[in-house]
């Protein structure tokens, strides 16, 4: 089964999708992972995603769409996906349509975590992450509890460059630019299902747990 987790950036995608990961049997990619991992290495491609993504903008769909469908094809083939942040255009869409039907698959369920923009502006201006292991706290509603410190391992907790005020406002005025064509494009297929996100993380998680169940995906048990 394939699963596409949409919202803003600030809604929980990854949030949500750690959950899912502990309650359903799935692999996440996480499109800003797998381009943050690109964007690490010293190589032209590695540039390329620097240039694109410190500034807040999309990386353009080419290498976009290659990176994930490279990693698509990594998986096993027998697990389910969660795809989060991966479309974000109908052209990526179209493309991740494409290498699906390549492997008889399509997209199964679209979730759109919706929430006020200003909780989102709030949540992406909070958000602390871990330079050793990722872990992601936010200094308004889960703060570490040593300020600069990750509770797991003592890490430097730092703010990504695409976390500052100029470069949200950007991100998020591309992302509704981009979102009400890709939503229409999921829409006409009868697919998505638009998930409360202004809510404690758990609660949003057992809505989704119970769309995805209703979608025949087998649930673990607690
Ligand atoms: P995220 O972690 O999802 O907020 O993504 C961080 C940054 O990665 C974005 O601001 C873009 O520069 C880039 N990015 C992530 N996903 C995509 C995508 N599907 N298409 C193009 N660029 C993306």
């Amino acid at each position: 089964m394939n699963i596409i987790i949409l919202g803003p950036q600030g809604s929980g995608k990854g949030t949500q999708a750690t959950n899912l990961k502990e309650r359903l049997n799935l692999v996440h990619i996480a499109s800003g992972d797998v381009l943050r991992a690109a964007r690490a290495s010293d190589t032209e491609l590695g540039r390329e995603v620097r240039r694109y993504y410190d500034a807040g903008e999309l990386v353009p769909d080419a290498i976009t769409v290659r990176l994930i469908i490279e990693a698509i094809r990594r998986t096993s083939g027998s697990e389910s996906i969660l795809l989060d942040g991966f479309p974000r255009t109908v052209a990526q869409a179209e493309a991740l349509e494409r290498a699906l039907m390549d492997a008889n698959e399509g997209v199964d369920a679209v979730i759109e975590l919706q929430a006020p923009l200003e909780t989102v502006k709030a949540r992406l201006a909070g958000r602390r992450i871990c330079r050793v292991c990722g872990a992601v706290y936010n200094v308004n509603t889960k703060p570490p509890r040593a300020p600069g410190a990750c509770d797991l391992d003592g890490g430097e907790l730092y703010q990504r460059e695409d976390d500052r005020p100029e470069a949200i406002e950007r991100r998020l005025a591309i992302w509704a630019r981009e979102n009400e064509q890709l939503l229409a494009f999921y829409a006409c297929k009868g697919i998505v299902t638009t998930v409360d996100a202004d809510r404690s993380p758990v609660e949003v998680t057992d809505d989704i747990v119970a769309v995805i169940e209703g979608r025949g995906l087998p649930v673990a048990k607690r």
